[in-house]
């Protein structure tokens, strides 16, 4: 899962600039931005924040994309930091190319030169002979017959032309706006609201964008497959404060607290468990961890309060650095925890690791009982797609059912929410659930994907 950026006009290294920024909790391996310019030209790939890049508006900067990393899988190196370009074209995507070995042999054979080990530049392949703006969707066009996976690009070509599209089953969101001297994509709808951009669309799923001096020359579907969304951008990834594919993120979310108050009601008829208060895992369950609680008539509170300066823990490299961070990244609030049972809302449980120390964390602190509810059903599957969901035995749902699952985290209580009602809340079934259901939408060899692929 990464953030992606492009604009044209004359605040486009300005825009790519606070747009990543805006996106930054999609990535924080590292960034990249590239822009053009008559006479200036930008190049800039850090292993850092975006915002510990010294922008300066003193570049004549016409066209530029940008991009923050997180990296799925093998370690975060410079070398895959994106954008990649060539004589013509500058790309990055947000996505993971599933036959990535196939097209990276394909290439190998064709004398292709590769620089990373990133599949962008697979994607940069297939442009390697533009000649001209109409070349463009010949690349798009053949793009969508051998590139499996999810992808949703952002480019430029030459100094004066920004082209976007997204693949076939539309599985990562991607998102286009207009301003008066300029045209933008970003991978999520409030970075260009923010940035002052209107008519803010999607990019359909198959669709092929291209704009040159502030005209759409191209706007047209090349192929598309069944919508596929994926269901983790409403769950956890995108800000709250935006819509993905016309759903409000944020009232995705409610209704998944309302869903999952509906499922404890029902579970825990026969047992005996009463909450004193209903607390989220700070930030992003807070929507669901609020609607639960008013839907249970129970007190909302605070029990763990987030240090903004560490990173997200979810989208760290390896479980050491993850543990870490939790460490860091949470101080309870011991009033609200000493002899309290507490009803704990998380967003998901990927491998339990993370809910295993906060639960540690509040029984150390005095909570009485703690009962966990995930407002994301069972992750049950790795994802192909672009998230860091691993190997099976990692996730914790190898374990076994709730009660297993309850034990082996150290709570009273382990409550899920179903497939139903998480598409019930999401309101749309043209979404990918693959990690949930192990029904993938478009063809992965399993086999050598996570092996392969570590090696540099
Ligand atoms: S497998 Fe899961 S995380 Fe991956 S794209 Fe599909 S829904 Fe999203």
């Amino acid at each position: 899962m990464c953030g992606v950026m492009a604009s044209i006009g004359k605040t486009a290294l300005q825009d790519v600039y606070y747009g990543l920024q805006l996106l930054q909790h999609r990535g924080q391996d590292g960034f990249g931005i590239y822009g053009y310019g008559l006479q200036d030209e930008v190049k800039v790939k850090r292993k850092t924040l975006v915002n510990q890049w010294p922008y300066t508006s003193a570049f004549n900067i016409d066209v530029a994309i940008g991009h923050n990393r997180y990296s799925t899988i093998g370690v975060s190196k410079e070398s895959d930091l994106q954008p990649f370009s060539n004589q013509q074209i500058s790309l990055c995507h947000n996505g993971n190319i599933t036959n990535f070995l196939d097209q990276k042999r394909i290439w190998k054979n064709r004398d292709y030169a590769f620089t990373s080990n990133n599949d962008a530049e697979i994607l940069l392949a297939y442009f390697s002979n533009v000649k001209k703006t109409s070349d463009i969707k010949d690349c798009v066009k053949e793009i969508f017959e051998e590139v499996k996976g999810s992808y949703s690009v952002v480019a430029t070509y030459c100094k004066d032309t920004i082209f976007a599209f997204r693949d076939p089953f539309g599985i990562r969101p991607l998102v286009f706006g207009k301003k008066n001297d300029g045209y933008a994509f970003a991978s999520e709808t409030h970075v260009l609201e923010f940035l002052g951009y209107s008519e803010i669309t999607e990019v359909s799923r198959g669709e092929l964008i291209v704009i040159k001096d502030n005209k759409v020359l191209v706007r047209e579907i090349i192929r598309q497959e069944n919508l596929k969304s994926c269901m983790f951008e409403w769950v956890y990834f995108a800000g709250v404060e935006g819509k993905v594919a016309t759903q409000n993120v944020y009232d995705v979310r409610f209704r998944l607290g309302k869903s999952l108050a509906t499922t404890i009601k029902q579970k825990w008829k026969h047992k005996k468990f009463e909450p004193d208060l209903v607390a989220p895992v700070p930030d992003t369950s807070r929507t669901s961890a609020l609607a639960l609680a008013e839907e249970l008539g129970l007190p909302y509170r605070e029990v763990l309060i987030k240090n903004r300066y560490i990173q997200r823990s979810f989208i760290l490299n390896n479980q050491t650095e993850r543990a870490k961070a939790i460490e860091w990244k949470l101080n309870p609030i011991v009033s609200e925890i000493k002899d309290k049972k507490i009803l704990l809302v998380d967003d998901s449980i990927v491998r339990g690791t993370t809910s295993k120390k906060i639960i540690k964390m509040l029984k150390d602190f005095g909570a009485k009982e703690v009962y966990l509810a995930s407002a994301c059903p069972q992750i049950e599957y790795p994802c192909y797609y672009g998230i860091d969901f691993p190997d099976k035995k990692e996730l914790v749902a190898s374990i076994g059912n709730e009660e297993a699952i309850a034990n082996w985290i150290g709570v009273e209580d382990v409550t899920y929410l179903t497939n139903d009602l998480l598409k019930e809340a999401i309101g749309s079934t043209n979404i990918c659930n693959a990690c949930l259901t192990g029904e993938y939408p478009i063809e992965v060899n399993q086999n050598d994907f996570f092996e392969e692929r570590v090696k540099p």
